[in-house]
């Protein structure tokens, strides 16, 4: 068991690192939500809580924040609010989207605003199989449990 905990975590680890690189503004924009504003500070209705000006996003810093909800934070907290969802699955949303995400930016067209929505019929909360499917991958590919204290 101690072998199996130790991949998932190896496994979460990476997720997090793969989820923090996608960027706020590109996450803000495959959601179809436009904000106000040039350079790297936008602002705009909050998509869960309104208002006109609430919601802002800086670019450079990586972060957000909404003054009606009273959050913030950076890119996997973000999905976190809009999603509603929880950290893991946050992690697991954003993860999803690299690195092919990199290409769609550049072959499609910028302004469709539901680029994102039809890739993502699955619900992004809703991930636990595929990790699982990853975590059982890397599981398979691991050498022999002797020696180690999965083998006692
Ligand atoms: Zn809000």
């Amino acid at each position: 068991m101690n072998l199996l905990k130790a991949c998932n975590d190896l496994l979460r680890r990476d997720r997090i690192a793969e989820a923090r690189v996608v960027r706020i503004e590109e996450e803000i924009a495959r959601r179809g939500i436009k904000l106000n504003g040039r350079g790297s500070e936008r602002y705009g209705p909050c998509p869960k809580c309104g208002g006109t000006d609430r919601f802002a996003i800086n670019a450079s810093k990586q972060v957000w924040n909404c003054r009606g909800c009273q959050r913030g934070g950076d890119v996997i907290s973000i999905v976190q609010h809009l999603d509603g969802c929880t950290f893991d699955a946050a992690v697991a949303t954003l993860s999803r989207q690299d690195p092919t995400r990199a290409d769609n930016a550049k072959n499609a067209a910028p302004d469709l605003p539901n680029r994102g929505l039809k890739t993502r019929g699955r619900s992004s909360c809703n991930s636990d199989a595929e990790r699982a499917r990853e975590a059982l991958a890397i599981w398979s590919a691991a050498r022999e449990p002797q020696g180690t204290p999965a083998g006692t």
